[in-house]
């Protein structure tokens, strides 16, 4: 019951009896009476201030007991609480509600934002005015030092040694300026980062940088620019020499009976080249853009290996090689026939062309461990094992003159390291130099029923 209803009753009844006795005109008896109902009244209000005080305490408890949210909500107020206590407490629950909803979203939106930065390729670190690493996402603890957790704290130069980077964030944090750079970490991995920093806002004290691994973009960058330096130089080579002889041609060296057949001879030879060029391109062109669509059926090697045997027999001749073939009529490769033959045909022919005079080309056929193998082996200058690892990359030559002279494009084992690969195969080497190479394919083994049909 609010105080103001108990003061007003009093009061009016305290004067209601004084003004009776009064008109009774009995002045002794009013004052008395008066004084008796003021006892009265002040009597009221201590009871009610310890009402009011008790309630308020009960109320300053249920408070602590919401703000904790330790013990389960306390009760709606009980019958005899005074209206202002039951207002205030109304008002706390509301202000409760409020909070609690709002505290709710906000842990909600913190583990959405957690979630997104943790999703996030890239790596993410935001620091505090003084430029100290408060957060981070996990993309960055894989970037920086996979598997440590000391990065909160930090400050930059800390995490990586790099003063432009370090400039970058404190210009962020003091002058709220934006920037952009790209490092290389050193280690055994070496990682190129493109970095954007950031302030992160005017009210927000601090920066945000972010991380971006372009490593294999740059990788692929270098690949490609390489490749079109090599395929300009390698087109630039027969393309000199056929205009060179043409234009000596025209100006008078036709007429030349000895030296024009040679000149002519000469611009055929680079044609010729400048067409296998041209047309090993398209096909590792084809190759990568997945364009080239393989019809995978069982191939017997045999037939294979002979009709690519064929093709170098006249080289191989030429230079008085011996060349034999021993694959059992039966082994049958799941693969695609033309590409096969392809490889066996890229293989042989370099086997011959690296093979002196006088040398020896072997291609055996077995299966091994349910896998199709064939081996050809030469007794040609063998190659050094610094160049082992790298011989499968387009344009890739230990002897660039020797490749040259013999009519190479420096594509055949690319060619061969991407069809193998499109058949589930893989291609391996061996060799030793002045001995010879062993290069050795895998390719899945045909169902025997279809092998032998
Ligand atoms: P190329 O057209 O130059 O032969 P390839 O891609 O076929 O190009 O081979 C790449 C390089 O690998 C060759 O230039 C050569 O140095 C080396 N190579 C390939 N096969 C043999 C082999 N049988 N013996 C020695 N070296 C070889």
């Amino acid at each position: 019951m609010p105080m103001r209803n108990l003061i007003i009753p009093l009061l009016l009844s305290a004067m209601v009896v004084l003004v009776v006795l009064v008109a009774l005109d009995t002045p002794g008896s009013a004052i008395a009476a008066a004084l008796v109902t003021f006892a009265g009244f002040v009597t009221v209000i201590v009871a009610s201030r310890d009402s009011f005080e008790r309630q308020l305490q009960l109320l300053a408890r249920k408070t602590r007991v919401r703000a904790e949210g330790t013990a389960p909500l306390p009760s709606a107020p009980e019958d005899d609480t005074l209206d202002e206590v039951a207002n205030l407490e109304g008002a706390i629950d509301s202000l409760h509600a409020r909070l609690t909803a709002q505290n709710s979203q906000l842990t909600q939106e913190a583990r959405t934002l957690t979630a997104v930065l943790d999703g996030m390729i890239e790596g993410i670190w935001i620091t505090d005015a003084a430029g100290t690493v408060v957060r981070h996402n996990d993309a960055l603890r894989e970037m920086l030092q996979p598997g440590s957790t000391g990065i909160i704290g930090q400050r930059p130069l800390a995490l990586i040694r790099n003063e432009e980077l370090n400039d970058a964030v404190m210009r962020a944090c003091r002058d709220g300026a934006s920037s952009r750079l790209e490092l290389t970490l050193e280690g055994l991995f070496p990682r190129t980062l493109a970095i954007r920093v950031t302030p992160l806002g005017k009210d927000l004290p601090g920066s945000a940088a972010v991380f971006h691994d372009v490593t294999e973009l740059r990788r692929l960058e270098k690949v490609r620019k390489d490749f079109v330096a090599n395929v300009s130089h390698e087109l630039r080579t027969p393309i000199t020499a056929i205009r060179g002889y043409a234009e000596t041609l025209q100006s008078g060296a036709l007429k030349d009976q000895e030296m024009a057949p040679k000149m002519v001879e000469i611009i055929h030879r680079q044609s010729e080249r400048l067409s296998e060029l041209v047309e090993d391109l398209l096909e590792l062109s084809r190759l990568e853009s997945r364009e080239l669509k393989l019809k995978i059926a069982p191939v017997p090697l045999a037939v294979a290996a002979s009709r690519a045997a064929e093709t170098v027999k006249p080289k191989a001749a030429g230079k008085d090689i011996h060349l034999e073939l021993q694959v059992p009529p039966e082994l049958a490769a799941l693969g695609d026939e033309r590409a096969v033959e392809q490889v066996l045909l890229n293989l042989l022919d370099n086997a011959v062309k690296y093979t002196p005079a006088g040398g020896r080309v072997n291609l055996f056929g077995t299966l091994e461990d349910g896998r199709c193998v064939v081996r050809v082996k030469d007794t040609g200058v063998g190659i050094e094992p610094k160049h082992l690892s790298r011989i499968f990359e387009r344009f890739y030559r230990v002897d660039k003159g020797r490749s040259r002279d013999m009519g190479g494009t420096g594509l055949g084992l690319s060619i061969v390291k991407h069809l193998v690969g499109a058949m589930d195969g893989e291609v391996k080497v061996e060799s030793q130099p002045n001995v010879g190479s062993v290069f050795v394919i895998f390719l899945p083994v045909a169902a025997p029923e279809a092998a032998s049909g």
